[in-house]
């Protein structure tokens, strides 16, 4: 009997660098699976849905590069709404699968909808592989995982990064019939286009250049495109994976010389990394309100605070531009979530999560280990050892908008034209794509 794979794409959406996908390239036939799951869009944690309309259409664009990545090598995305618990059980039943291979994941509900799969189709086997992280999960044998961000450093700093993988020179054809070639629901704009194509693009202009000697000066800024890498949205659906990342960073060291900066890029992914593998220590206490230390922070849920904070109109025009600059284009810099959230939680005194769960809605580089973990770090109930960050808003002002300009641009009074709404403001001023 020939041996069938499926493939299931969760947070992997490229070709290159998927040791999943390689493993599942070894069967005779092959299915290439995408599942959009309903409940994204239907209001959940904190009563918001998790997806918005950025973070979608970049989705949407991603599916469409990598079922035109498949078609070169023969193959095909098939994409089905639904359920995955259901669908997949359903296609391991109809073609006769016998081998599943995923990327590791690491948040409760992905791990629990696996386990369901496994459950539910006895004779599967069900491959998983660290495909999304630079370590595997089972890096450090039986030592305990550190809970600190500077034990977990210095614990991995001196392992050496896997191999890059090269894409499947070919695939096994697949056992459905063709389909259509996946198409957008609507093409998008902007700086961000998904996709492994476009995420291969971006790593390009950050290492061929000199971005990485000016890194750590300039990634705080609060509206700078090239102050920081920007490849968080193609990192967290996988178009692009951190082993690709952290080999193009050795490589630019190697080519210009070692500097502080360019360790700071490397240092930021290893943060990512520490929040991939805590999730999965943590399990839901990485959704609870007493988080991972189960704490009893001295906040509440005040709607009409949360609706302020959410529309940018709170009594602090900085937060106010920030949360303008995040529903305009789904991405704001590390150092404007970190005002936004120390304001939702310390001066509004609104539960954490409600802002977490805002993020997850806005964001398009939506990363559920790295949202909901760096929002309790902020919160207090985290691994932060100082038990939480509270900004002074007039020292991050002076700090960081210094002149007033980023206030005044998404506050819709600078622009092209004159006065605008913030909407029209989004595309057009220097410095983005
Ligand atoms: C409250 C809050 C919520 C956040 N939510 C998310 C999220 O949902 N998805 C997400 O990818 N990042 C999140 N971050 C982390 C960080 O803000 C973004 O990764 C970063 O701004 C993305 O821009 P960049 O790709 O240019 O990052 P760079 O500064 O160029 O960093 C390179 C990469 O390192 C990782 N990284 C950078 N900063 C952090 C950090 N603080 N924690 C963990 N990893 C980091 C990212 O993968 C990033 O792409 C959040 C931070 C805060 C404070």
């Amino acid at each position: 009997m020939p041996s069938v794979s499926l493939h299931w794409f969760i947070n992997d959406l490229r070709l290159a660098d998927n040791p999943a996908l390689c493993r599942a390239a070894m069967a005779d036939r092959l299915i290439c699976l995408y599942v959009i799951d309903p409940r994204w869009f239907r209001p959940g944690r904190q009563q918001l849905p998790s997806m918005g309309e950025k973070r979608r259409t970049f989705l949407l664009q991603s599916l469409a590069d990598l079922d035109r990545r498949l078609r070169a090598l023969g193959q095909q995305l098939l994409v089905l709404e639904g359920h995955p618990e259901s669908l997949i059980p359903e296609l391991v039943r109809r073609y006769r699968v016998n081998r599943l291979t995923v990327n590791e994941v690491c948040t409760v509900n992905e791990y629990r909808t696996l386990a369901s799969i496994d459950n539910a189709c006895h004779a599967l086997v069900v491959d998983t592989f660290a495909g999304n992280q630079l370590l595997s999960s089972r890096y450090r044998g039986h030592r305990e995982f550190p809970l600190g961000f500077s034990q977990f450093r210095k614990q991995v700093e001196p392992l050496e990064c896997r191999p890059i993988m090269a894409a499947p020179p070919s695939l096994p054809a697949t056992p459905l019939p063709r389909t259509q070639p996946v198409s957008l629901a609507s093409p998008g704009s902007g700086a961000f286009a998904g996709g492994e194509t476009f995420a291969q693009v971006q790593l390009g202009k950050v290492f061929d250049g000199m971005l990485p000697r000016r890194y750590k000066s300039n990634r705080d800024a609060l509206d700078q495109w090239d102050g920081s890498t920007k490849l968080s949205p193609w990192l967290a659906l996988g178009c692009i994976s951190p082993v690709q990342v952290w080999w193009r960073l050795l490589h630019w060291q190697d080519t210009h010389g070692f500097c502080e900066s360019s360790y700071w890029v490397g240092f930021e992914l290893l943060w990512r990394e520490f929040f991939h593998h805590l999730a999965r220590e943590q399990g839901t206490t990485l959704f609870r309100f007493g988080g991972m230390r189960n704490k009893r922070p001295l906040t509440s849920f005040y709607p009409s605070r949360f609706k302020a904070w959410c529309e940018g109109s709170t009594p602090e025009p900085l937060v106010n531009a920030i949360m303008k600059q995040l529903r305009c284009s789904g991405f704001i810099s590390n150092r404007a979530r970190q005002i936004a959230a120390s304001y939702l939680v310390n001066e509004l005194a609104v539960d954490w999560r409600y802002g977490a769960a805002w993020f997850e809605y806005q964001l398009i580089d939506y990363d559920a280990a790295v949202n909901w973990g760096n929002w309790q770090y902020i919160a207090g109930v985290g691994v932060d050892p100082r038990g939480g960050r509270r900004f002074n808003m007039d020292i991050q002002r002076a700090r960081f908008d210094p002149d007033g300009e980023y206030v005044a641009r998404w506050s819709g009074r600078v622009g092209i034209a004159g006065e605008r709404p913030v909407e029209a403001i989004a595309h057009d001023y220097v410095g983005w794509p």
